[in-house]
């Protein structure tokens, strides 16, 4: 059977992103493919990887552009399903100047949220290297079980745990719930990425290097990313720390950023034969590229639409 590089978990939505106004004012949105975990997945795919996704979506139009999208990016979609009658969750993004983002979810709940333990193939997650998850399928609904049936079944077969906590605070109507979930994520979890502000929230410490070293100190973390938007990235491995820069360029949309670094971080890590040889330098260099990818995901709108190539990384790189 053939190996699966990463197997990822979570929501696969639409969001609609504002492109611009009509001429009464009112914003005219563009439909863009969605959902971090997809989003992952979909840049893992692009660049070569062999990437599988669990995931549902609704019976209706939406879901079948997600799949085609999703397949045409060479993501194997064998596991997301689309029976039932909830339809596929919308999103609407806003951004601000500096090209940031806020959600609004149409969903109550929506397809992404119903994923069920019987969706999870466990002979899939013998299969893969990373199981990689989010925090949106632990929000509710059906696929909070689901999603930690596939975490425990992923730690089970000594798999590497991938985790973005990737909080969207308007999803949760409970913020210590929320807390204690993404808690639990991290007490799981081999490799971590999180915002400065999901550090801050986890921890209530507001300096980063305090912050991380409260979250590695109090979980079995191997690598722990922190992204600081056009900052460039912070990472702690085996107790040393730094800071990688990031790259200067004119953001348009921020959406999926964050995804596609992580992409960019797990796509050069499965590079190496085992965690165990990773290097500080090393880790150095993977941020180096990931910063770069993060940086050129800014300049299209939308999350999968701007998905560089190998090619363009590189030239990125070297001009
Ligand atoms: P998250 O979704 O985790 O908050 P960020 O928005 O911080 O993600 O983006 C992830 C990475 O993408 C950053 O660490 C940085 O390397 C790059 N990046 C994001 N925004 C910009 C920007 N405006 N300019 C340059 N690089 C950026």
């Amino acid at each position: 059977m053939k190996e699966i590089e990463v197997l990822s978990i979570g929501e696969l939505l639409i969001d609609f992103t504002p492109v611009g106004a009509s001429a009464n004012g009112k914003p005219i949105y563009e439909q863009n493919p969605g959902g971090a975990p997809a989003n992952v997945a979909a840049a893992l795919a692009k660049w070569g990887r062999a990437t599988s996704m669990i995931a549902r979506v609704g019976n209706d139009f939406f879901g079948e552009d997600l799949i085609t999208t999703l397949e045409n990016h060479y993501v194997d979609c064998s596991l997301i399903s689309t029976d039932g009658d909830i339809p596929t969750t919308l999103a609407f993004v806003k951004l601000n100047a500096e090209g940031n983002r806020s959600f609004s979810f149409y969903r109550k709940p929506g397809a992404d949220l119903m994923l069920r333990k019987e969706d999870i193939d466990k002979a899939y997650i013998k299969r893969c290297k990373i199981l990689h998850f989010g925090s949106v399928s632990l929000t509710g609904g059906t696929s909070r079980e689901a999603t930690w049936h596939a975490v425990e079944q992923g730690i089970e077969n000594s798999k590497i745990i991938s985790f973005d906590p990737n909080i969207r605070e308007l999803l949760w109507k409970d913020q210590d719930e929320m807390k204690e979930q993404i808690k639990k994520g991290l007490s799981k979890a081999h490799l971590v990425k999180m915002s400065d502000e999901e550090l801050y929230f986890v921890t209530g410490e507001k300096e980063l290097e305090k912050a991380a070293k409260l979250i590695t100190d109090a979980y079995a973390i191997q690598l722990l990313i922190v992204t600081l938007g056009a900052e460039g990235s912070y990472y702690l491995f085996e107790e040393k720390t730094g800071f990688i820069q990031g790259y200067r360029v004119r953001a348009t949309d921020t959406t999926g950023a964050g995804d596609v670094f992580w992409a960019s971080v797990l796509h050069q890590l499965l590079e190496k034969i085992s965690l165990l040889e990773l290097q500080e330098k090393d880790i150095r260099n993977i941020l180096q590229t990931a910063n770069a990818v993060g940086a050129l995901t800014t300049l299209k709108k939308g999350a999968i639409p701007s998905i560089p190539t190998l090619d363009e990384i590189e030239q990125f790189l070297h001009q």
